[in-house]
C-alpha cells in the first residue's frame, strides 16, 4: 500500500480537526503538522487542539498512527551549547512530545541541530545529550524521535549519513529513535539519487540501517546536488525529477513508509492534491 500524504496545517479554530480535514481534502491517507508555528514555540493549551474530534475522523478513513507524523519546530537548536538555551530545548521537546503522543501519532521529526562556532564533535555530543534527556522524560510514552537527513546549509549537522549514525549511536534507547528520510536535503547535501540511486540506498543502509527510516519527506530541489542549499521545488519540476521521486515511492524496501510532501505552494495555492494525484498515477502533469 501506497502511503502518500503532505504537511498541514494546524490553524483556525478546527486546529487539529481542521489539519485532518486538510490531509483528507487532498485524498492522503497520511499526513505530516507542526503542533503550532514551526517558527516559533508559542503553544496552545492541548485542549484546544480538537484532538477527541480529529482522531474520531482520523479513524474512520482509517489513517494508521504509524502514518500521522508530528514536525518539532525548527527553530530550537538541538546542538547548543548556552546552558539555558539547552534547557529550553529539553523542556519544551519533552512538551511536544507528550503533544505528539496525544495527537496520536507513533513519531516526531526534529532537525539535529546547527554547530554555529561548534566543532562537528562537539555539536553532535550536545544534539545526542539533548535528545537522550527528552527520551528520559518520556519514558512512558510511545513516540520515537526521528532525525531529519539535512542539506547541510550554513552549520547544519546531519548532513552525511555518517553524522547522521554518530548521533544515533550517542542514543541510550535506540527503541526511541529513527530517522527522516528528505529527499530534497539528500540531493542538496551531495548524494545522487538520479544517478547512483541503488549506491545511496545501500550507503544508507549499511551505515545506518533502512529499517530506521520511519517517514520520507518527498521534495523535488530547486539546487544541484551538493548544493548545500535546502529549497524544495515541485515534483518533477526540479534536478531531482519525477521519475527520481516516483521510484522512491514504489520502492518495496519503503512499501510501509509514509511519503509526506513538502513542497512549495503554487500562486498561493497547495498543490498536494495534484502531487498526490501524480503519484499515484505514475503519470507528471506539469
Ligand atoms: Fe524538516
Ligand atoms: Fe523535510
Ligand atoms: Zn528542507
Amino acid at each position: 500500500m501506497l502511503y502518500i500524504g503532505s504537511h498541514v496545517s494546524l490553524k483556525g479554530k478546527d486546529m487539529y480537526l481542521g489539519s485532518v480535514l486538510e490531509a483528507l481534502s487532498y485524498n492522503a491517507n497520511s499526513f505530516m503538522v507542526y503542533t503550532g508555528a514551526p517558527q516559533n514555540t508559542i503553544r496552545k493549551s492541548i485542549e484546544d487542539l480538537k484532538i477527541a474530534e480529529a482522531l474520531k475522523l482520523i479513524e474512520e478513513n482509517n489513517i494508521l498512527p504509524s502514518n500521522i507524523i508530528v514536525h518539532a519546530p525548527y527553530i530550537v537548536n538541538l546542538s547548543t551549547e548556552d546552558e539555558e538555551k539547552r534547557q529550553f530545548a529539553i523542556s519544551f521537546l519533552t512538551n511536544e512530545v507528550l503533544r505528539t503522543a496525544k495527537m496520536g501519532s507513533y513519531n516526531m521529526v526534529v532537525h539535529p541541530g546547527n554547530a554555529l562556532k561548534l566543532s562537528l564533535n562537539e555539536a553532535i555530543k550536545n544534539t545526542a545529550f539533548v535528545l537522550n534527556k527528552i527520551i528520559e522524560n518520556t519514558k512512558d510514552v510511545d513516540v520515537r524521535i526521528c532525525i531529519e537527513t539535512m542539506a547541510g546549509k550554513g552549520s547544519e549537522i546531519g548532513k552525511t549519513f555518517e553524522e547522521v549514525k554518530q548521533i544515533i549511536d550517542l542514543i541510550d534507547n535506540k527503541d526511541r529513535i529513527g530517522v527522516c528520510f528528505d529527499t530534497c536535503h539528500v540531493n542538496d547535501s551531495g548524494y545522487d539519487l538520479v544517478n547512483n540511486y541503488e549506491e545511496v540506498i545501500t550507503k544508507f543502509d549499511q551505515l545506518i540501517g533502512l529499517e530506521q527510516i520511519k517517514v520520507i519527506h518527498l521534495n523535488d530541489s530547486k539546487n544541484v546536488c551538493g548544493a548545500k542549499k535546502d529549497r524544495h521545488e515541485n515534483l518533477g519540476m526540479g534536478n531531482i525529477g519525477f521519475d527520481t521521486l516516483i521510484k522512491i515511492c514504489y520502492d518495496e524496501r519503503f512499501k510501509n513508509i509514509p511519503k509526506i510532501l513538502e513542497t512549495p505552494y503554487i500562486d498561493g495555492v497547495a498543490p498536494y492534491k495534484d502531487e498526490i494525484a501524480m503519484i499515484r498515477s505514475k503519470i507528471f502533469k506539469k
